[in-house]
């Protein structure tokens, strides 16, 4: 099988449309696996070459750089399928199934569990690499196990002591170990309609309380805990304030907004400036939740 005549591995892809923050560049060559046998070619492919590799859910806790990234980048778009055992409360998800989907389709079959994902625009596999949460809960909280696979061909099953998870964090951050497929263990026995109405009361906090009318990736910063990083730059007066087209969000100070021709340089200068910002007046060195790709 040739990969590129093939059209599976393509060259000089643009990204920006698989960003929430709706703006990088290309990927230098992308792949976008229908299934295993797919994926291992893609990756026996990788291996050949000297090139970095990038893992790629739904893009929306990623600043790719306006000069795009080089090497191989994988996306998990196509990996999608997902079942619900509703007597034992069991669910396994492919990795590139939207786990807000899910999160509504367990409220639906009175599951408890997930409601806290209701407004997470990322994939199943993005949700247990960040450790994903809301609402004082995290994806930590139902995993049972992750399966991942190595460019090498290992297969791992890890549970959530061996991805060593914390806040926003698990130990396959930074690595080239991709996530294929999670369970998760949620609570049978609740109703439809209690679980919709918790569902549904999430999401409208959420939308509320967080601009989601223009691209973003969340929540730019990781919180100091025990203080938040919205509350920071509040403070400081920095609703509003713009560099290009991105601009801190008026709703939510711990959001940077794409108000609509924002570039990645414009985002990262804006992420530098708060950060320099809070160092000063606060003293707290803010390290950025989203992952920031490519060159800056
Ligand atoms: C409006 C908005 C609201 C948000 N609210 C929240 C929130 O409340 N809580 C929260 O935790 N997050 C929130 N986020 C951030 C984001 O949705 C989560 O971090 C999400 O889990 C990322 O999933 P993703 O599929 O988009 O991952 P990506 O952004 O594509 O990738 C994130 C990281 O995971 C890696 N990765 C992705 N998929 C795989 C895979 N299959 N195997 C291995 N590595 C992989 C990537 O390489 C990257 O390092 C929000 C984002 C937006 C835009």
């Amino acid at each position: 099988m040739n990969l590129i005549s093939d059209r599976l591995i393509q060259s000089q892809v643009p990204l920006a449309s698989q960003t929430s923050y709706r703006v990088g560049g290309k990927a230098q060559w992308y792949a976008a696996p229908r299934n295993w046998e797919q994926l291992e070619a893609c990756f026996d492919w990788y291996q050949a070459q000297d090139i970095p590799l990038t893992l790629l859910g739904a893009g929306s806790n990623m600043l790719i750089s306006d000069s795009g990234i080089s090497g191989l980048v994988i996306s998990t778009r196509y990996f999608r399928s997902y079942e619900f055992e509703e007597e034992t409360g069991l669910l396994m998800a492919d990795a590139g199934e939207p786990i807000a989907k899910l999160a509504w389709k367990a409220a639906k079959r009175g599951l408890k569990g997930l409601e806290w994902a209701v407004g997470i625009p990322g994939t199943v596999g993005g949700a247990v690499v960040m450790n994903a949460g809301a609402h004082q809960q995290c994806l930590g909280d139902i995993l049972v196990s992750a399966t991942t696979l190595s460019p090498d061909g290992k297969i791992e099953e890890l549970n959530p002591q061996e991805l060593n998870y914390s806040y926003r964090t698990s130990n396959l951050q930074g690595t080239n170990k991709l996530v294929i497929r999670a369970v998760m263990q949620l609570q049978p026995g609740f109703t439809k309609a209690d679980m919709m109405q918790l569902s549904s009361a999430n999401w409208t906090q959420r939308k509320t309380t967080q601009p989601y009318h223009l691209p973003s990736c969340g929540s730019v910063f990781r919180n100091p805990q025990p203080r938040a990083a919205g509350w920071l730059i509040e403070q400081l007066g920095l609703k509003g304030y713009k560099i290009g087209d991105a601009e801190i969000a008026h709703r939510h100070a711990n959001f940077i907004l794409n108000c609509g021709a924002a570039t990645a340089s414009d985002i990262f200068h804006l992420i530098r400036y708060v950060q320099e910002k809070v160092e000063y007046h606060w003293s707290v060195a803010l390290e950025p939740e989203v992952k920031l790709v490519g060159e800056f």
